[in-house]
């Protein structure tokens, strides 16, 4: 089974290729649908949080207050990385379960869409990295339009992730996406395509970009 890691910043469009991939028959596994069920009661992560943080992040159910925690988290120095520390390798852990049931299924490709791939040091999950990429510009206007967000936010959670340029430069594969859906959807369709005919045998591997 190959297993590709699919990254890129932040409105790159790394979702609207994992939609495409679906399509043309990948087997998709999502790093934060992931990650959320980590934090369940009953989760692997569940203790250590409330451990840490205390139990003010519990909110209704025995849940974990997302948004109780997160204030926690974004106030005091260090806490993001402790919360990291305690949810990355747990969820790494849980898609490594999966991958490996879908391996002795038989599945030939799957892919890993994880926005944090490299922060999170998931990268030898995979197999080889894919990584969207878009212009600052473009990607302001997208999540202007998409999520309300103002530039000054938008701006702010790209610095806060690894620049977009030096995911591209860590990848082995660029989705370059600043034109429309077509192009974007014709790019992701000729990658398909050799990673197929790759897989059978009968194709060259021409990454677009050194890793
Ligand atoms: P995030 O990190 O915020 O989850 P993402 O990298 O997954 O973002 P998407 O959600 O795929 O990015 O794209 C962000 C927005 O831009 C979405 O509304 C999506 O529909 C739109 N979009 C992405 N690529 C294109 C494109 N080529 N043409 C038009 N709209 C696009």
């Amino acid at each position: 089974m190959l297993v590709i890691g699919l990254t890129g910043g932040i409105g790159s469009g790394k979702s609207t290729v994992s939609h495409i991939l679906a399509r043309l028959g990948a087997r998709m596994v999502d790093a934060d649908i992931v990650g959320h069920q980590v934090y369940e009661p009953g989760g692997p992560a569940y203790n250590d949080i409330i451990n840490t943080f205390g139990r003010e992040v519990v909110g209704t159910e025995g849940k974990i207050d997302r948004k109780r925690l997160a204030s926690i988290v974004f106030s005091k120095a260090d806490s993001l990385e402790k919360l990291n520390d305690i949810t990355h390798p747990r969820i790494r852990d849980a898609i490594a379960v999966i991958l490996k049931e879908w391996k002795s299924e038989g599945t030939e490709i799957a892919v890993v869409e994880a926005a944090v791939l490299f922060e999170a040091k998931w990268t030898n999950l995979v197999d080889e990295i894919w990584a969207t990429l878009s212009d600052e510009s473009v990607v302001l206007d997208r999540l202007f339009k998409a999520k309300g967000m103002s530039p000054e936010q938008s701006r702010a959670r790209l610095r806060s992730q690894i620049p977009p340029e030096e995911k591209a430069k860590r990848s082995d594969v660029v989705i370059r996406n600043n034109g429309g859906l077509e192009e974007l959807e014709k790019q992701v369709e000729d990658l398909w395509r050799s990673v197929n005919s790759r897989l059978k045998g009968s194709g060259t591997f021409s990454p677009n970009a050194p890793s």
